[in-house]
């Protein structure tokens, strides 16, 4: 089913072992500056994650979680478990926050109105009793809205809801409204963000701006988190418009992120390409354009631009400062779950659309092992011709 995109790989075991040992390398490991004009405020220069970070506050964040869909679910085996997280737990778990996009149901319910089994519409379900895996994991967050959470009706849409409650996970993406949490005295809000009307929408700037000026004035630090843009390989690029996807009006990103952030947001993480995008730096708060893939167990297409995924990151300081940007870079196992990449693709691929980007702006570059970068420019070029490479 899945296929490999690149020359058959060594073991990553052994150096995944050693990453881990190695601790910080900071400056060291290639951050490159900005490109274009000089903004009036930079972000630090992203590290490579480590499964310790040393910050008073640590958020990490993942882009979209498939854990099954409605076929599998009822015979989903027990021993899946320990999969799905079982190579990054390390960097999960050991934060203040962490926040994905639940791209599906955790429901009993069974009945969908989407018409399925046609190549172009899916519909995601997942063991209500994932919510404890996810909690377990090292989620603390997760939003829900996106073109899935209502796979299954309001019904489904409301046990979700119950069931993360329940394990403790914060609920975000309600419509007119953010999650709160306390981190170590830091009121951090989470504003989530799709594309339907029954959901806070990224195409109205107007009143994105107003939730998340709300979200402001009652805390120290907000997450804005969105699930938008286009899909598909040629959808690791994106430029400062509007974007369509089978017939949907999937908003503008760039102007989305960047008017969050004019309202107030610190912290802009973009899914729903289900492939990675650019880091960008607005007024010396990231964006995280798309984190593509996370988990695809049972529905998402892990090849080509697909297979590639990261965690992200942002260490705060007691107040909420922004000290360090984190990036690690992961593939996806023939099992549609991350795993180590000694390679590091996934970091060449985001420094390769930062130096393309389709739109100006200034845009961060993590740190990656140069030895291996020509291997994935030469196939990206290759993959998504519309890049016109300026190297
Ligand atoms: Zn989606």
């Amino acid at each position: 089913m899945s296929q490999l995109l690149f020359p058959p790989r060594s073991s990553g075991a052994a150096l995944w072992l050693r990453g881990l040992a190695l601790g910080f390398c900071g400056l060291a490991c290639g951050y490159a500056a900005a490109q274009s004009a000089a903004p009036s405020r930079a972000c630090p220069a992203p590290q490579r994650m480590q499964a310790l970070s040393q910050a008073p506050i640590t958020v990490r964040f993942v882009g979209d979680l498939v854990l099954g869909n409605s076929h599998v679910v009822e015979n989903i085996p027990a021993e899946w478990d320990a999969m799905y997280f079982g190579q990054v737990e390390a960097y999960l778990k050991n934060t203040d926050l962490t926040l994905g996009n639940l791209e599906g149901v955790l429901t009993q319910y069974s009945k969908t109105l989407k018409v399925t089994g046609t190549g172009r519409s899916y519909a995601f379900r997942f063991p209500p009793r994932y919510a404890k895996l996810l909690k377990d994991a090292g989620f603390t967050a997760l939003n829900v809205a996106n073109n899935h959470a209502r796979d299954f009706g309001e019904q489904g849409f409301a046990d979700t809801g119950d069931n993360l409650r329940q394990a403790a996970i914060a609920v975000v993406g309600l419509k007119g409204q953010f999650a709160t949490l306390q981190v170590k005295g830091l009121r951090v809000a989470l504003v989530g963000f799709g594309f339907y009307p029954h959901q806070n929408m990224v195409q109205d700037l107007a009143a994105a701006s107003q939730l998340v000026a709300q979200a402001k004035a009652q805390s120290d630090y907000v997450v804005v988190t969105f699930h938008g843009g286009a899909e598909g390989d040629d959808a690791v690029f994106h430029g400062n418009s509007n974007e369509l996807f089978l017939g949907e009006d999937r908003g503008n990103a760039v102007a989305f992120s960047r008017a969050v952030i004019d309202a107030g947001a610190d912290l802009v993480v973009g899914h729903g390409p289900h492939v990675l995008r650019a880091i960008e730096c607005y007024q010396g708060r990231p964006i995280f354009h798309s984190l593509g893939n996370f988990v695809g167990v049972g529905g998402l297409s892990i090849r080509s631009m697909a297979a590639m995924t990261a965690i992200g990151g942002v260490q705060l300081g007691p107040k909420g400062e922004l000290l360090g940007v984190e990036f690690l870079p992961l593939r996806f196992s023939e099992r549609k779950v991350p795993q180590a990449d000694e390679r590091e693709d996934a970091s060449h691929l985001v420094n390769w659309l930062a130096d393309n980007a389709k739109f100006s702006g200034q845009f961060l570059h993590v740190p990656a092992n140069d030895a291996s970068r020509k291997v994935l420019v030469d196939w990206a070029a290759k993959t998504v011709p519309s890049a016109k490479v300026r190297e």
